[in-house]
């Protein structure tokens, strides 16, 4: 009797978060594959993001900083931490929220809803920039006149420099992003795949784009990826990425520790000091930073407009930059590459 009640007090005591011991767990960290309490996990996952932020020194007090924010899971929990974090520990930081619609319907017009709520819930302001607006085309627009391949290299680019835009339109100091440990080790796994080392040194840093006008803080929050929250794209090509995700998923099956290893691998990986980067100069056309004569955007937007969209993307001649010279030279990598960027909100 006395062994069975002190078998079952051990079962029960087992059964607690390890952190505050009082609790039931309802998660196990792959991290640190401590099994811990809603409440705990709040607290330490807080407390790393803001020692990441001090130890790295990410802001100064006064600066004013955007907030990417798409209305998903991970832009929702920066601008909540973040705004959270600002107040607990007076940051002294002017926040704001930075959307970007890209015409989707029935995608972005439901989640910019999110973010107006986040506007309220949060207190603070709401800048929206759409690519109507900016370069007169919707994504819906796009994808009537080039399909479904392809579609992707026209909304990272035109995302990436719509929200620098955005950002220069606010005045701010720093534009952040906030992405999930899956996509991170997606992407880690996607630029070695294609043999992109420029963005492989890239995609795990914090900060990126010290060199253009506005630095990037890439704030990567290690937690699961909630599938039961995730809203696909509906122009979601999901070929190479979809890949890409699926054998992750299946290392992590086997060790729940894969999805961090790949993130720490792309971290530790080191450029040698031979391998040539491309030399950033400024786009002729819009004066956006660009290593070749036109910017990406610009050669894209153009396509667009002549009625020819195959021409940005180097599948056809006629390009400024002399695209299609260069994918002749190696045209099954060049396809690869852009036909596996599957969300450009990664695409650093
Ligand atoms: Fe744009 Fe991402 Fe949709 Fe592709 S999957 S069309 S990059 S929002």
């Amino acid at each position: 009797m006395e062994a069975s009640e002190a078998k079952s007090k051990k079962q029960g005591a087992s059964r607690l978060c390890c952190l505050c011991n009082q609790r039931r767990p309802v998660l196990k960290r792959p991290k640190t594959l401590q099994q811990i309490c809603k409440e705990c996990f709040y607290e330490v996952f807080e407390e790393e993001i803001h020692q990441v932020i001090v130890k790295n020194g990410l802001f100064k007090s006064g600066e004013r900083v955007a907030i990417g924010a798409s209305g998903g899971k991970d832009s929702t929990v920066l601008a909540y931490v973040l705004s959270e974090l600002n107040r607990r520990h007076s940051y002294g930081l002017d926040l704001f929220l930075l959307s970007i619609d890209e015409g989707i319907t029935g995608y972005r017009d439901d989640s910019l809803e999110t973010v107006k709520r986040n506007e309220l819930q949060y207190g603070l302001p709401l800048q929206i920039l759409s690519y109507k607006d900016l370069y007169g085309w919707t994504m819906d627009d796009i994808v009537k006149m080039i399909g479904l391949k392809n579609n992707c290299t026209f909304c990272g680019v035109f995302r990436r420099q719509a929200l620098d835009r955005g950002a220069a339109l606010l005045k701010v100091d720093k534009l952040v992003t906030g992405h999930n440990a899956d996509d991170i080790a997606e992407t880690v796994l996607l630029n070695i795949l294609r043999g992109d080392i420029a963005r492989l040194s890239r995609c795990t840093s914090i900060t990126t784009g010290e060199d253009g006008p506005i630095p990037r803080l890439h704030t990567y929050a290690y937690f699961k990826k909630l599938d039961y929250f995730s809203t696909e794209c509906i122009y979601s090509p999901n070929a190479y990425r979809g890949f890409a995700r699926e054998f992750i998923k299946d290392l992590e099956r086997l060790r729940p520790r894969a999805i961090l290893d790949i993130i720490k691998s792309g971290e530790d990986f080191r450029i040698a000091t031979t391998t040539k980067m491309p030399e950033q100069g400024t786009c002729e056309r819009c004066g956006y930073i660009s290593s070749q004569k036109w910017c990406k955007a610009c050669v894209l937007l153009d396509g667009l407009n002549r009625g020819l969209p195959k021409m940005g993307i180097g599948r056809a001649r006629g390009g400024v930059n002399g695209d299609h010279k260069k994918e002749t030279k190696k045209p099954a990598s060049a396809a690869r590459s852009l036909e596996s960027k599957q969300c450009g909100s990664l695409d650093f």
